[in-house]
């Protein structure tokens, strides 16, 4: 028994000090200047396995294998949005999706950052160099309206655009937190053949842009409306 605690106590020890160095390393900032709050922009739609890009998975999202490949952020439109880390401009309202407007920044890291649903062109241009926390551009809504669905959706795309990966792993910020506010796409979805897989924000899979479905469930729950 007592050689069973020390084991155990020696493994917290060994996990303690290597989640502490994850956090210390994650390399970005949020996309804001202003800190969350009602009257500035809080977490709405995570990444990953959402209840939404499942239902949708054979439109909006079979370019990232049915998954919402990218982090939601409600904010009214014109709320100032800053680059989340040192780095290049690959190009503004380039084919990377995220309509009406997007800026996508090279941070010769091995990451990308896509910025969408923009308010306005971005006045900036490829091979601009933009620091860490400098504005670059204002955020906006899909629909042209800045009343129904007003947000910035942030992407980070990885190792030539190839690979999807969950912001929240390499943006250093109060993750739960901020998760304790709102409500919409907060939900994944879940397959009863395997109930506990991709059920929380942080153990979310990559995307592989163009591979095949990763969440085509036999039994998928919530049940969804299937549009082949
Ligand atoms: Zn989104």
């Amino acid at each position: 028994m007592k050689h069973v605690m020390l084991v155990a106590l020696a493994a917290i020890a060994l996990l303690l000090p290597s989640s502490l160095h994850a956090q210390e390393t994650k390399p970005f900032i949020l996309p804001f200047q202003d800190p969350p709050g009602p009257s500035t922009w809080f977490l709405g739609g995570l990444y990953g396995n959402t209840t939404g890009a499942y239902a949708n998975r054979r439109e909006f999202y079979l370019a990232g294998q049915g998954l919402h490949f990218g982090l939601d952020f409600s904010a009214a439109c014109g709320t100032k949005v800053v680059a989340i880390g040192d780095g290049v401009v690959l190009g503004a309202d380039g084919p990377w999706g995220s309509a009406p407007h997007n800026l996508l920044i090279d941070h010769r890291n091995g990451y990308w950052s896509l910025y969408g649903h923009l308010l306005e062109r971005p006045k900036l241009n490829a091979g601009d160099r933009v620091t860490k926390g400098q504005v670059v551009a204002l955020s906006g809504d899909p629909d042209s309206t800045c009343h129904s669905r007003p947000h910035l959706h942030l992407e980070l795309r990885y190792n030539n655009n190839e690979r999807f990966v969950n912001p929240i792993n390499v943006i250093r910020a109060d993750w739960d937190t901020l998760a304790l506010f709102g409500q919409f796409g907060r939900g994944f979805e879940r397959d009863l053949n395997d109930p506990r897989k991709w059920q929380t924000m942080y153990d979310q899979p990559d995307g592989i842009r163009g591979a095949p479905l990763i969440n085509d469930y036999e039994n998928p729950w919530p049940p969804s409306f299937d549009f082949r």
